[in-house]
């Protein structure tokens, strides 16, 4: 199936590694050119060039910290410098947390709210403009299952994960007549890094392989965790005209985790 993503741009906020690379592995076997954007520039630059060898498309690495104002400036910049706009923006930085509400300070619930919502504001805020120009476009949000089923031990997670999902629903009422679609995908689990790090500090080093078993038991549905590739199929989908009639929507990805309806 053409997903009609030959030559159409995207920019994808953590995409040096995990679900993010998975996502622009996709889009560039679609034909689909990228910004890859990560706080560690070394390794956004190889894996840039490695898609792009791979897939025969054009591809450059952003350094940037995705949840500063200058780190978004920095990506609208390049993206604007390499390709004069941006057809799609899939916001996907971001990570676990580990706290309670009583012990975590201030700082630590603003260092996520930029991250994980502020990103998007600003980046949306910067690609949007361009994507109208080129007569339409696509922004996805990767958020969590958490933003609605939360864990107990990250508490800042699911609420700025819950906040990002707001924040996607009502930008996509903004920008409905422009043909901009906005979606969120929450996904359920995903296999590591991330996750390694979240058990590590619960489980401690020589504790993180059971918890991780035990976290996948203990979901049910499919009890295991998805590969990143699995998660990448739906982000495309959603990217491609295929999906031309879907906006102001959230789709869980969880094998079944997810307990209502
Ligand atoms: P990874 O930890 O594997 O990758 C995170 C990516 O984000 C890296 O490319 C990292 O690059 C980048 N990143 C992190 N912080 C910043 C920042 N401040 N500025 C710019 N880039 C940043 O994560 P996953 O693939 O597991 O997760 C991706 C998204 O999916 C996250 O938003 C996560 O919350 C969500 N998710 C993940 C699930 C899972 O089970 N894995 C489940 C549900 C949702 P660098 O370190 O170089 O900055």
């Amino acid at each position: 199936m053409d997903l009609g993503l030959r030559g159409k741009v995207a920019v994808i906020t953590g995409g040096t590694v995990g679900i993010g690379l998975a996502v622009a592995e996709g889009l560039a076997a679609e034909g689909a050119n990228l910004v890859l954007v990560g706080r560690d520039g070394g390794r956004a630059e190889r894996e840039a060039v490695r898609v792009a060898e791979a897939h025969g498309v054009t591809a450059i690495g952003v350094a940037a910290d995705v949840a500063t104002a200058a780190g978004c400036e920095a990506v609208v910049d390049a993206t604007k410098r390499q390709f004069g706009g941006t057809d799609i923006l899939i916001n996907n930085a971001g990570t676990g947390s580990n706290e309670t509400i009583q012990e975590a300070d201030d700082a630590k619930w603003q260092y996520y709210w930029d991250l994980h919502v502020m990103a998007a504001v600003r980046l949306g805020r910067g690609l949007v403009p361009t994507m109208r120009e080129r007569g339409g476009g696509v922004v996805l949000h990767n958020a969590s299952i958490c933003a609605v089923q939360p864990l107990w031990y990250e508490p800042i997670y699911n609420t700025t994960k819950a906040a990002l999902m707001m924040f996607s629903k009502t930008m996509a009422n903004e920008v409905v007549g422009d043909n901009i679609r906005v979606n969120t995908v929450n996904p359920g689990l995903v296999e590591p890094p991330d996750w390694i790090k979240t058990a590590k500090q619960i489980a401690g080093e020589d504790g993180y392989r059971a918890h991780l078993r035990g976290v996948a038991e203990e979901v049910g549905g499919m009890k295991r965790f998805a590969s990143p590739q699995e998660m990448a199929n739906f982000f495309v989908f959603l990217c491609s005209d295929r999906a031309s009639y879907s906006t102001g929507s959230t789709y869980f990805v969880d094998g079944g985790w997810l307990k209502t309806v």
